[in-house]
């Protein structure tokens, strides 16, 4: 439900408004000579106050409709526009009052998200969508004051139910729709994070959603040498896409082959070295665990809610599929090994698994490869190497195309020897 609001309400409308927590749509009846061509760009925000009452200011060139929602652990509020630009200064933005920090970025499918966390739990007295004169900027103001945790979650479930949720990919089918057989072995690249999530950054500021989206790249046009393979990747741009997202494309394109490509960030600064995880309940040990936790929040950094995948499939098809699946996957983590060793640097046991989220389609073959680790100052060097990663996708290209050749059977065969 959405409640339109023109301009020059009074604080007591806002107020009752606020009192009825409803997830807003603000709308600002402009004249029509703003161009809706061009997207809005946020030229400023502030942020005043203490931590009783706070006010965030943010400017805009021009109208802009806003919904938002409260998500808690830690206490959030989210704004969600159609498309944005950024034009402000994010480390001049003064976190201070209630506001302790902030995130921003393009969610994908024409959205954009801010996220301000808070310190404490609070509500929404007033949010207001109005022209200024004096600047001829258009202002979106939010009031918050502090709560108690019980009026926070009531704030919040409200805000869940009628607040609009981002979160879907574009349906790019260019697939026939019929499996056939002598169709093209598929492979889905799936460079991590993106748009409102970095993923980790490197000691000389480094992003890994950048990062992995070249390598994903040269990844992809290594491998467009190959007649026989068809490549599709999870996002070509900076931004964010859901893990549950990522394996329903995979799904969807009914891929041969999922490669999910990360570089993170670990507590231990000195381990270094490309590593290729599978997926798995129990982690083989505590740095694929802690990797996996990480990766496993990135939707909720960016502010979605996680929902089950795979639903309306029995537990014992997939279950069956699942056993077939991680057979093909540990074999294809084996080849890309092998084919990396001599050329990178690998993590000493470079084959480790660990549960994770975007592992986890049933039916398609899926491996996680960190290439190196961003919080090692070594890896972060490599990794900007245009040379090393066209070296690296070399080698990865070679394993794809040895996976590819080999028959189920093989596969089948080699996993009840080996595993
Ligand atoms: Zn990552």
């Amino acid at each position: 439900m959405a409640q339109q609001i023109g301009h020059g309400y009074s604080s007591g409308t806002a107020r009752r408004f606020a009192a009825a927590a409803l997830a807003f749509v603000l709308f600002l009846l402009a004249p029509l000579a703003a161009s809706a061509e061009s997207a809005p760009i946020a030229l400023d925000m502030r942020v005043a106050g203490d931590e009783a009452v706070t006010r965030i200011v943010i400017e805009f060139d021009k109208p802009v409709e806003v919904s938002h929602r409260l998500l808690d652990r830690p206490w959030r509020l989210v704004l969600d526009f159609n498309k944005i630009g950024y034009g402000f200064d994010a480390e001049a933005v003064n976190t201070s009052g209630l506001v302790s920090g902030l995130r921003y970025g393009d969610m994908g499918g024409n959205h954009s998200r801010l996220i301000f966390r808070t310190r404490h739990p609070f509500k929404i007295a007033s949010i207001e969508s109005r022209p200024d004169r004096e600047t001829s900027r258009h202002n979106v103001v939010i009031d918050l004051v502090a709560a108690g945790a019980d009026e926070f979650a009531d704030a919040m479930d409200r805000s869940l139910t009628t607040g609009a949720v981002v979160n879907s990919v574009e349906k790019r089918d260019r697939l026939g729709s019929v499996r056939q057989d002598d169709r093209p072995f598929t492979i889905i690249i799936d460079p991590g994070h993106g748009g409102i999530d970095n993923g980790a950054k490197g000691v000389r500021g480094t992003l890994e959603k950048d990062v992995v989206l070249e390598f994903a790249r040269t990844l992809r046009d290594r491998l467009s040498r190959y007649d026989g393979a068809q490549v599709f990747m999870t996002r070509d741009s900076d931004v964010f896409v859901s893990l549950s997202d990522r394996t329903v494309f995979a799904r969807e394109h009914q891929a041969d082959l999922f490669i999910s490509v990360h570089a993170d960030s670990l507590r231990q600064h000195g381990v270094r070295g490309a590593t290729v995880y599978t997926i798995s309940e129990k982690a083989s040990d505590e740095v694929a665990a802690a990797v996996a936790a990480n990766e496993n929040l990135a939707d909720s950094v960016a502010g979605v809610e996680n929902t089950e995948e795979f639903e309306g499939v029995s537990d014992i098809l997939v279950d069956l599929a699942r056993r077939e699946t991680l057979g093909f996957s540990v074999q294809f983590a084996r080849l890309a090994i092998s084919d990396m060793k001599g050329f990178a640097r690998l993590i000493k046991n470079p084959h480790r698994y660990a549960g994770f989220r975007v592992l986890k389609a049933p039916d398609v073959p899926s491996v996680l490869i960190e290439l190196g680790y961003l919080s090692n100052k070594d890896d972060e060097h490599l990794l900007n190497q245009k040379e090393w990663q066209n070296g690296l996708a070399d080698r990865l290209a070679n394993a794809i195309e040895k996976f590819a050749a080999l028959s189920s059977r093989d596969i089948e065969s080699s996993v009840a020897a080996g595993q």
